[in-house]
């Protein structure tokens, strides 16, 4: 059996998902194919343009209650290195906003972003794995395991890091391992977080406790590979005296919830984000490590893009996968995709560095930020600020014909 569509998106994964229903929303016909999605015990700071976005698409009603508000971030030396810079916080409120994010845990993100796609008409979903992928002159292939085939005039490829569809475009990717391993866990824990956030920087990475609703904290612990393989075979007793020490009891007694994440990290960048018939999103384009709550804000925003260049592509009645729509896409998703790398990266090497004037640096720049306020503010606004959003981020549905 053979079906079409003006676009196929491919992963169901939280931006595979989005696009399906940005798409929808700017009224493109789409096909989204969700493979098996893997079980995932993460959350995600949802920025606040990330939330406008999921309050127009109708999705924020289905989760609003699982999200915890991001208040305050506070971040703290652990390194105990000689160069050791000052505790700096910084609050939502000094630069006028109700909270910085809303973190969720990433199953209940995906079940409102499902729950809302079943009610989309105009989105069709195909749960099956996508086998086989041409892309042609006028039109992208998709064989799936379920014995159908898929042809649409564009191609999105949403399908994680190690993407077929980038793959099949001929896209390369530069890929630089970290020599870090990220575990997640989700606490509960006897002292209130007050909608807080701490990141405690060591050597090896940071240790960063987010809030979840009621006394629970997502925590992402980076550390070096072998140390993440004797953390992660502790029991939950020993585990939980591990992590409350590594957190210094900062939020007493920590009960380790069912549900352990492995993550070997990386910094990886599609060349382009784009090729005739194909548009990469999320972390088929851009993997980062989890380091100031960027990654999937970032997918996210692919997503809106995707959905608005081709959205207004469709509406005139224009091929949706011409070079023209692909190339549009590309060059308005390279400058964020490049300057949030740049500095995910060069914070994530400052920690690791043995370089004691970088050291030394980061410090003088951390007490700089405690103590002059105009320079803290542009730094909290230049992280939840979102210079190149698209119209879904800004509240405007992809219909919107205006910038
Ligand atoms: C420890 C950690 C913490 C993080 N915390 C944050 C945070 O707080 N804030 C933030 O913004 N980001 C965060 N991130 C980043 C974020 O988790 C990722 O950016 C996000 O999960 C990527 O989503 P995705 O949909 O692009 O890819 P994925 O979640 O990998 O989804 C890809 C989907 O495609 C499917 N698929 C693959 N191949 C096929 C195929 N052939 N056919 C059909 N389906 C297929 C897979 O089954 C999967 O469901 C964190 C990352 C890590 C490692």
């Amino acid at each position: 059996m053979e079906r079409s569509a003006q676009v196929i998106v491919v992963g169901g994964g939280p931006t595979g998902l989005m696009t399906a229903l940005a798409l929808a929303n700017a009224r493109v016909d789409t096909i989204l194919v969700r493979g098996n999605p893997p079980s995932d015990n993460r959350t995600t700071a949802l920025l606040a343009s990330s939330k406008t976005a999921l309050e127009t698409l109708r999705v924020w009603p289905h989760c609003r209650a699982q999200a915890a508000p991001l208040e305050v971030m506070r971040i703290v030396d652990d390194t105990g290195r000689l160069w050791r810079a000052p505790e700096v916080e910084f609050s939502a409120f000094e630069i006028g906003l109700e909270a910085f994010a809303w973190n969720i845990e990433n199953r209940h993100l995906l079940a409102a972003l499902a729950a809302q796609a079943a009610e989309e008409p105009t989105l069709r979903i195909v749960f099956a794995q996508a086998l086989r992928i041409e892309i042609g002159e006028t039109d992208a292939v998709v064989a799936l395991s379920d014995g159908e085939t898929l042809r649409g005039q564009l191609l999105v490829g949403a399908d994680g890091h190690n993407s077929a569809c980038r793959v099949a475009a001929g896209i390369e990717v530069t890929s630089r391992p970290t020599r870090q391993t990220a575990l997640t866990f989700n606490l509960a824990h006897t002292r209130p977080h007050h909608n807080a956030s701490t990141e405690f920087h060591t050597e090896r990475g940071p240790f960063t406790l987010v809030p979840l609703p009621g006394q629970r904290s997502s925590l992402v612990c980076v550390v070096a590979p072998r140390t993440a393989d004797r953390l992660i075979g502790l029991d939950a007793d020993e585990l939980g005296l591990e992590l409350e020490m590594r957190a210094h009891s900062l939020l007493g007694k920590f009960t380790v919830e069912p549900g352990r994440g492995m993550f070997p990290l990386a910094v990886s960048t599609a060349k382009r984000c784009a090729a005739h018939r194909v548009a990469l999103v999320g972390e088929a384009a851009h993997v980062l490590p989890p380091i100031g709550a960027q990654g999937l804000n970032l997918g996210l925003r692919d997503a809106a893009m995707v959905a608005q260049v081709v959205g207004d592509a469709a509406r005139t009645g224009a091929d949706c996968g011409a070079r023209a729509v692909t190339q549009q896409y590309a060059q308005r998703r390279r400058a964020d995709i490049a300057t949030r790398t740049v500095a995910v990266d060069l914070l994530n090497r400052s920690l690791l560095t043995d370089f004691l004037p970088l050291q030394a640096l980061r410090g003088v720049g951390l007490y700089a930020l405690d103590r002059i306020g105009p320079l803290r503010r542009a730094l909290m606004r230049a992280g939840v600020d979102a210079p190149f959003a698209p119209r879904l981020m800004r509240g405007l549905g992809t219909e919107h014909r205006f910038r």
